[in-house]
This record gives structure tokens, C-alpha cells and sequence, in this order.
């Protein structure tokens, strides 16, 4: 069983401890068609979890919404961001803001549409002032992220920033250094580019993380 699995399992046990009487997890990254009920069952069963989660208690107090993620629960990719900004906080969705305009660009700019791929952060809720999330709450929260990344089973994740990438790929390397190369995350391609945030305070860069999108687009066409 790889780690992602393995640590998905590990925290569904744990609702299970909290009263969560069912819930699936695909043992095959084959997508077969009548697992997709379960999968989206299970998805709904992670995400009431997640609304109710009180794990962080200076995020709980601050935050108006837990913001689980949003798209196609048969994506075949999915961004990830680093935690919700003002406005995801106030409608409870993840990339509604300025940043999140630009991401809509972007993907319509791949040739598919918002819903066709599916959105989230590492951190579900807002840290104050967007601050930086502090390492207890990454440990908190990324059990969620595991989870959802276990049920959906894309082809490719694009890790949106700094952060983002370096949560996922367990690493301290720049983004700088992380762009540009396909990694591995537990048998999943993974590509790494700007937040569309830093995007809208450097047009200049638009043109490479451009590049990086046309990589995670030949991954999807390549499989
Ligand atoms: S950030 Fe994640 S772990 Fe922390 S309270 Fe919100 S949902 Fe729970």
C-alpha cells in the first residue's frame, strides 16, 4: 500500500472512531464507473468531517467557513493551493477571488472548463491575516488533502506555489527549482507552477507558469 494510501487509511479510521460508520476508498487507481457513487459518498462523508473540525483552535476562531474544495470528483487533475484567502473564507469556496479569476483563465486557457477539474488547499481554513500556516496545522489538515487525492485518483496534480509543492513533495527546494520537472507523488505526476496570487504581483512570470500548464496538458493527453 503506498503512503498516501496508507496515511488516507489511517485518518478514515479515525472517523471511524469518531461514530463515521462507512465510508470507501478505492484500492485501484483504475477509475472503475460504479465506484464513482462510492467515491462521491465517501467525498461527502470527508467533507461533513472536515466542516466540523475544530483541530486548529486560533483558525476555528477566525474562520467563517471550512473550505473543503470544490470541481469533478472524477478529474483527472487538480489544483492545489495553500489555504483560503478572504473571499474563499466568506463563501466557503476554494480560488473565488482575484487569484482565483486568474486560475479560471488559466485552466479555460488549457481548453477545459472550471468543473472539469477539481480544486483544493493544503489548509482547509483561513489563517488570519494570511499568515503563513504554521506546521501543526499542515500536520492537522493534510490528512484531508491525502484523502481527497486517494478517492479522486487524478492523473496529475499542479501544486499552485511554493507551499503547495513543497507540502506535497516533502521538500524545502524553492519553486524555482521544483518548476519545470515532472515529480512523483506516490505514483501520481506532479507538476509544480506560481500561485495565480504571485502571478497577479508578477505578469512577467505568466509566460512560465504558461509553460508549466502545457507540461501538466501533455501529461493528461500523454496518458
Ligand atoms: S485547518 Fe484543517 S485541521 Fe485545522 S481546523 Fe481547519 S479543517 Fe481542521
Amino acid at each position: 500500500m503506498s503512503d498516501a494510501r496508507y496515511h488516507a487509511r489511517l485518518f478514515l479510521e479515525t472517523l471511524r472512531e469518531d461514530g463515521v460508520e462507512e465510508i470507501f476508498i478505492p484500492l485501484s487507481h483504475k477509475k472503475a464507473s460504479q465506484t464513482r457513487d462510492d467515491r462521491e459518498g465517501s467525498l461527502i462523508i470527508l467533507r461533513k468531517e472536515a466542516l466540523r473540525c475544530t483541530k486548529c483552535d486560533e483558525l476555528v476562531r477566525n474562520r467563517h467557513s471550512v473550505v473543503f474544495g470544490s470541481g469533478n470528483i472524477k478529474a483527472e487533475l487538480i489544483f492545489v493551493g495553500e489555504a483560503p484567502g478572504s473571499e474563499e473564507d466568506r463563501q466557503g469556496l476554494p480560488f473565488v477571488g482575484r487569484a482565483g479569476q486568474l486560475l479560471t483563465k488559466m485552466i479555460e486557457a488549457m481548453g477545459f472548463r472550471r468543473d472539469d477539474v477539481y480544486i483544493a488547499n493544503v489548509l482547509k481554513c483561513r489563517p488570519p491575516q494570511n499568515r503563513s500556516p504554521k506546521p501543526q496545522e499542515i500536520e492537522n489538515c493534510e490528512p484531508y488533502l491525502t484523502a481527497q487525492l486517494a478517492l479522486i485518483q487524478p492523473k496529475v496534480i499542479c501544486a499552485l506555489g511554493a507551499f503547495a509543492a513543497q507540502t506535497l513533495l516533502k521538500t524545502d527546494i524553492p519553486i524555482s527549482s521544483l518548476r519545470g520537472k515532472t515529480h512523483d507523488y506516490h505514483g501520481i505526476s506532479l507538476i509544480c507552477t506560481f500561485h495565480p496570487a504571485y502571478l497577479l504581483r508578477n505578469p512577467e512570470e505568466k509566460r512560465k507558469a504558461w509553460e508549466d500548464l502545457k507540461k501538466v496538458k501533455a501529461l493528461l493527453e500523454k496518458k
